[in-house]
């Protein structure tokens, strides 16, 4: 349920990004994308922000009637030097990937998949739910990990902590003492928020860097309102923040350390350099064993030359 990345999303070369070493909110509109027939907003990566923490990704899907038939299908396509995270707020979706896993997601469970040196999948709208909701997101890996195997976990419970003003579910990470047990390679965190008006009180960590993306409502940060579509950026150096209602609402938490090293992101691939990236879609196209195969009936997903061939 996530597309490639484009030029349109980030530049094809392997750079970091500037920091400010602050608290402070940046709306930073995302942008409309196509992720097979279906429209997504695509809030990161966006120029100039690749990164925060680790996460690298997030495309925002509906919530959309999902009865046009193979609409929400995405077909065997290839990854690698990344994690995939999948949340449902609505519907459910199946997972097939090259290691076998066969796993149906519905909303309030984690699908996670670690690429490592490399690993196929597709996602298949198993045609029951009338609406689909959710969102994908990618958390780049460390070098001592990119290279590594390939692994897919599914949980389906997940610690809940209770907020001055809601909820928080953890998908990954540690938040105010509770720890998620999905798997994490760096040291980041995501938090789904369950807010209702007039607000909540968020307690954050100082050395992470933050950010918010709203799911269903609105809210305000600092006077600022964030909507869906748009990554508000946070900054570092927060002990807390206050998020103010009129509504209910439910948003994303994302944070971590900010992530050292520099990322050659393009297409389905998240690397360090051209040649990486170019010898990963040849081993695709070559239909090489790399990338294992997927058992789905939707059709495998090709990409053309990189921009820099
Ligand atoms: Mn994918």
């Amino acid at each position: 349920m996530s597309g490639p990345v484009t030029t349109e999303d980030v530049a094809a070369t392997a750079d970091g990004q500037e920091r400010t070493g602050a608290a402070v909110v940046v709306l930073e509109p995302g942008r409309i994308a196509r992720v097979g027939s279906l429209p997504v907003r695509r809030v990161l990566p966006h120029r100039p922000r690749k990164t925060v923490g680790a996460w690298c990704f997030a495309d925002h899907m509906g919530p959309v009637a999902s009865d046009a038939a193979g609409l929400l299908g995405i077909g065997p396509h290839p990854h690698l030097g990344l994690q995939t995270v999948t949340w449902l707020l609505e519907g459910e979706m199946l997972h097939l990937d090259s290691l076998g896993s066969e796993q149906l997601i519905r909303p309030g469970q984690l699908n996670l998949m670690t690429a490592g040196h490399g690993v196929a999948h597709a996602e298949e709208d198993p045609g029951r739910a009338r609406r689909l909701h959710g969102i994908q997101l990618w958390v780049a890996q460390p070098e001592a990990t990119r290279n590594g195997p390939a692994a897919f976990e599914h949980h389906d419970e997940l610690p809940r902590v209770a907020l001055d003003g809601g909820e928080g579910t953890i998908l990954v990470g540690d938040y105010d003492g509770t720890a998620s047990p999905a798997r994490r390679d760096t040291d980041h965190v995501g938090v789904e928020l369950a807010l209702c008006a007039p607000g909540a009180l968020l307690a954050l960590r100082h050395d992470y860097e933050h950010a918010l993306i709203v799911l269903e409502g609105s809210l305000r940060v600092d006077d600022q309102v964030v909507e869906p579509g748009v990554l508000a950026y946070l900054g570092t150096a927060r002990h807390e923040c206050r998020l103010d209602l009129r509504e209910p609402a439910r948003a994303l938490l994302l944070g971590g350390t900010p992530f050292p090293e520099k990322l050659l992101m393009w297409w389905n691939f998240v690397a360090r350099t051209t040649a990486e990236a170019s010898e990963a879609r040849r081993q695709w196209t070559a239909r090489d064993e790399r990338f294992g195969t997927v058992n789905s009936q939707l059709e495998r997903i090709e990409v053309g030359k990189p921009p820099w061939e």
